[in-house]
């Protein structure tokens, strides 16, 4: 017997056809896909895959332990994305959610508005933790190779 998996992000749709595409290197078309397919990664304790879809100038600072901890000491619920807004640029998104989770406190939800940024092919989600910061004319820390201040200034 097979069973269909059912995607963690709570889709409805089989993990192969969700979030299980990114996790095995397809590029996320949208900053929405790439927000189910880190919580699915949270859900099966993919830290790897936090990491990588992270900003790269951000990945060094990441506290992983902790992403670690989080993810395996939690169990995932499920995921309500609310609302994405592309910027004019096409290079900013954000996305709106509201994360559920159990752990040994009991069962939570977590409502937020996340941003990512897309330097060039490829979304990443932005770590509000990791604030990055540049001169105005400098080159923006994203990677796009813009100067920050026509670049990811504005949505910081
Ligand atoms: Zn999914
Ligand atoms: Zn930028």
């Amino acid at each position: 017997m097979t069973a269909i998996l059912s995607c963690p992000c709570t889709s409805n749709v089989a993990y192969q056809e969700c979030c299980g595409r990114y996790h095995n290197g397809a590029l996320a078309a949208s900053a929405h896909s790439l927000m189910r397919a880190r919580y699915s990664a949270y859900a099966q304790h993919n830290i790897e895959f936090i990491k990588s879809t992270s900003l790269p100038s951000q990945q060094a600072q990441l506290d992983m332990r902790s992403i670690a901890e989080w993810s395996q000491n939690s169990q995932w619920l499920g995921l309500n994305v609310i609302a994405e807004r592309v910027a004019q640029d096409q290079r900013h998104a954000t996305v709106e959610f509201i994360a559920h989770w159990q752990d040994a406190e009991g069962r939570h939800q977590h409502q937020e508005t996340s941003l990512f940024i897309k330097p060039a092919e490829r979304w990443y989600f932005y770590d509000p933790n990791v604030p990055l910061r540049a001169e105005r004319n400098a080159s923006c820390p994203c990677g796009s190779g813009l100067k920050f201040k026509k670049c990811c200034a504005p949505y910081l």
